[in-house]
Formats: structure tokens, C-alpha cells, sequence
């Protein structure tokens, strides 16, 4: 993994207002690196990343991906870019209370992120340790994953 990380961002919508407001206080480090969103979700980032950096007069240039929204393919958009190894860091807020029209596509991303140990946060606290980690800003040499035995196993 580069020092440059490619973070994805994704909320479902009684957790977006939590991910503005870490995205507000993380700013400054988020804009130092790629961002991949969902559809809603990306709009909403860039509109507050946008805010922090005019409050700031600086203009950092913002490198966000926005997929579909989720419901429409956004998560599948992301598990196939995680399969790809084109994404270093997740962090999805997703709603433990409230069934999604799209719960198979959030049962398969968080599949593929374990699948492909990808670093992620599911929750807000878990996003604050990982981007306050000395790895964060850093080259970090994860393990590769192995699959050959799952690839060469006998069919009979
Ligand atoms: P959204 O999708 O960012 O387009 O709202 C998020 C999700 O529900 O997975």
C-alpha cells in the first residue's frame, strides 16, 4: 500500500450526518488522498470538503470517484475494485437498525473487504484509530492473500 492511500467512503443515510462531521474533523488528511464513494455519500463528502477548505482559504486539489448510489450499485461498483486491489482503506457506516432495500450488496461487500483483508472502520471510532495510525501516512507492506489452494483445488 502506497503512502497516498484509496480510501473508500460510505454511509447509509441515518449514518451520513456521522461521516460528514468525521470527514469535517479528518479534512485536512482526507484531502491528501484518493477517495472512492458511493453516489450520495461522494456528494456529500466533496461538499465538505469543499466547505473546510474555503473556511480555510486553501484549495487542495480533491480527488473523489463518486459510483452509483448504493441501492443502485454503488457497493457492488466497490467490491469489484476491491477484488481488483485498486482500494487500501474502507470505511462504511452502515445502519445496524434498519433493513436496506440493497442488504444482500452489504453482506457482499463486507464479505469481499474480509476476503481481501482490506482495512476497515464500521464504525466511527474505529475510523478515528485507523487514520490517527503512524501506518496511515506511511508505505505499509501488507501480507499478500493466497489463494492458490482455493484455485487449484481438485473438482472431481
Ligand atoms: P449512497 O449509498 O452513498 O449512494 O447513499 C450508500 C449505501 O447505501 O451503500
Amino acid at each position: 500500500m502506497e503512502k497516498i492511500k484509496r480510501i473508500a467512503l460510505v454511509a447509509h443515510d441515518t449514518c451520513k450526518k456521522d461521516l460528514v462531521e468525521w470527514v469535517e474533523w479528518n479534512w485536512q488528511t482526507l484531502s491528501q488522498h484518493h477517495l472512492v464513494c458511493t453516489g450520495t455519500t461522494g456528494r456529500l463528502v466533496e461538499d465538505a470538503l469543499t466547505r473546510k477548505q474555503a473556511e480555510h482559504k486553501v484549495m487542495y486539489p480533491l480527488n473523489i470517484v463518486k459510483l452509483k448510489s448504493g441501492p443502485l450499485g454503488g457497493d457492488q461498483q466497490l467490491g469489484a475494485m476491491i477484488c481488483e486491489g485498486k482500494i487500501d482503506v474502507v470505511i462504511f457506516l452502515w445502519d445496524p437498525m434498519n433493513p436496506q432495500p440493497h442488504d444482500v450488496d452489504v453482506k457482499a461487500l463486507l464479505r469481499i473487504i474480509v476476503l481481501y483483508d482490506v482495512v476497515t472502520a464500521t464504525s466511527r471510532s474505529t475510523a478515528d484509530f485507523i487514520i490517527s495510525s503512524p501506518l496511515f501516512s506511511k508505505e505499509y507492506h501488507e501480507k499478500p492473500r493466497d489463494f492458490s489452494s482455493y484455485i487449484n483445488r481438485k473438482i472431481n
